[in-house]
């Protein structure tokens, strides 16, 4: 099953794509995650990359096109993907209808995750990450079960991003809204489209989404 989570910056699809890779097995492909790393490595691209993502813009369409089109061919990819964080503008989303079918694949679902900006502001403000799994966390609302240290591998340095400020956060808000939320009517038009409450607790909106995805594979294979 191929899916695509969308949503605002904030909004759990990391959180939630990182569960349905675990029980489904199926790869999380994440637009932000692969920048950050070319970023680190100091690559061509990451310095590209490296200022428009520090002040809350986007990175150019074609950039992003050609790194996601390589990713899509990769084998694990075959399997089953849930893109998280791509597509953003409508050319991308084009791009990707393109490219899919160029591969003879296909978008199964599109899951929307709505929530308020004030909230998105709290979550995006009080998020860090494991520096050395990436497992996610939150101030307030996922806690580490031991103060300091990592749930999953048990260590100690956590990591906060660059453009987690609340000052940036404005400005990310502003590119969703006027980039990103034109191409839901492409996916609602497709019939594709399935929007769910991501104000409810992480668990809560996992069960939200394993429903949908019980009901879409039903479909799949009726
Ligand atoms: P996105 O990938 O959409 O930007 P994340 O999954 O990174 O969002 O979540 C943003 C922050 O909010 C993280 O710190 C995460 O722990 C927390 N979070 C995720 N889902 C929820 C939820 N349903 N309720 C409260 N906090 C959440
Ligand atoms: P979040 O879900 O919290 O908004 P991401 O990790 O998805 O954050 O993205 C971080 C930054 O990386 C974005 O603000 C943007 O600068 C850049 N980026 C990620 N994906 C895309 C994309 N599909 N198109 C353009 N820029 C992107
Ligand atoms: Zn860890």
């Amino acid at each position: 099953m191929n899916l695509i989570l969308l949503g605002p910056p904030g909004a759990g699809k990391g959180t939630q794509a990182k569960r349905l890779e675990q029980r489904h097995g199926i790869a999380q492909i994440s637009t932000g995650d692969m920048l950050r790393a070319e970023v680190k490595a100091g690559t061509e691209i990451g310095q590209q990359a490296k200022a428009v993502m520090e002040s809350g813009q986007l990175v150019s369409d074609e950039l992003i096109i050609a790194m996601l089109e390589s990713r899509i061919q990769q084998p694990d990819a075959a399997r089953g993907f849930i893109l998280d964080g791509f597509p953003r503008t409508v050319p991308q989303a084009e791009a990707l209808d393109v490219m899919l079918d160029r591969a003879g694949m296909r978008i199964d679902v599109v899951i929307e995750l709505k929530v308020d900006d004030a909230a998105l502001v709290d979550r995006i403000a009080g998020r860090f990450t494991c520096g050395k799994c990436g497992a996610g966390y939150h101030d307030s609302f996922q806690k580490p079960h031991v103060a300091g240290t990592c749930d999953v591998c048990g260590n100690h340095e956590f990591i906060r991003r660059a453009d987690d400020r609340r000052e940036t956060v404005a400005a990310r808000l502003e590119a969703y809204h006027t980039q990103t939320a034109p191409i839901l009517p492409h996916y609602r038009a497709g019939g594709r489209l399935v929007t769910l409450d991501g104000m409810a607790d992480v668990d809560g909106v996992s069960q939200e989404i394993e429903a949908v995805l019980a009901r879409v594979s039903a479909k799949i294979s009726r």
